[in-house]
């Protein structure tokens, strides 16, 4: 069962009103009716069962019954840096793909390679919100405003890495998570399609970045951000 998304101004004590579209989907599409129960997440990390108490094609307010906090959040926080892409459509699919896999935060950074490229806010939000109902997750990603590189070095973390292809073997991800297994903050860049300039890595290098591998293949930047966040899903859990 697919998850309702209400954010907290929705919520009146235990009455809750779901906005138009999605009260337009639970009346019109699934045919729920007063009585029925839905999950309604509101991006804060909470999950709300509601029994619904009116439903008609444009409106759906419902009361909530039990309430739990982080419901599908993972137990570490997790800062993507990555280059904006010329390509728009690539960058959301990969903003769909990091929900499920348990990012938390993305940063669209503009490095000295970034071909120009856009980014839709309002497009850019529904696939946020339509991720994390699919995914079962109760917080929306952060995605902030595109960044330069240097500041996107600036943010606080117990574990930052570069990703770069040019590193050996031995500085793969797996064995810098492996080191670092308490880390809960953790920070990861990617860089765009014609890669980090050598005076990035150093500045990166200087703010105490480790720069890992994310194995033999050149992958799409896209790729690599969604390898690297996998990496720790798995590792750290
Ligand atoms: N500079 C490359 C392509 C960059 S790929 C070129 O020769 O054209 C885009 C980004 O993905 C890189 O900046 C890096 O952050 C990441 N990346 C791609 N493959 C990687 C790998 N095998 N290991 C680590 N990072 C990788």
């Amino acid at each position: 069962m697919e998850n309702f998304y209400a954010p907290p101004s929705a919520f009146r004590n235990d009455l809750v009103v779901l906005p138009e579209d999605e009260a337009r989907h639970a009346g019109k599409v699934l045919r729920k009716q007063a009585g029925d129960e839905i999950v309604v997440v509101d991006g804060e990390g909470g999950w709300h069962l509601v029994r619904l108490d009116h439903v008609d094609k444009h409106a759906a307010t419902g009361y909530v019954v039990e309430t739990r906090q982080e419901v599908g959040e993972p137990g570490y926080a997790l800062t993507l840096g990555l280059a904006l892409l010329k390509n728009q459509n690539r960058f959301e699919t990969f903003l769909e793909k990091a929900v499920e896999l348990g990012v938390g935060e993305v940063v669209p950074m503009l490095t000295a390679r970034t071909e120009k490229g856009r980014l839709k806010e309002r497009r850019a939000h529904n696939i946020l919100v339509a991720a994390m109902k699919q995914s079962g997750r109760s917080r929306l990603i952060r995605l902030v405003a595109p960044q330069p590189f240097a500041s996107a070095l600036e943010a606080p973390s117990d574990l930052s890495l570069i990703c770069h292809e040019r590193v050996d073997a031995s500085s793969s991800i797996l064995n810098a998570l492996q080191q670092h297994r308490q880390a809960r903050r953790l920070q990861v860049l990617v860089g765009p399609e014609g890669g980090f300039t050598q005076g990035e890595l150093r500045q990166a290098e200087a703010a105490h970045f480790a720069a890992v591998s994310l194995g033999p293949r050149r992958l799409r930047a896209e790729t690599a951000a969604l390898v690297a966040a996998t990496a720790i899903m798995l590792t750290l859990a």
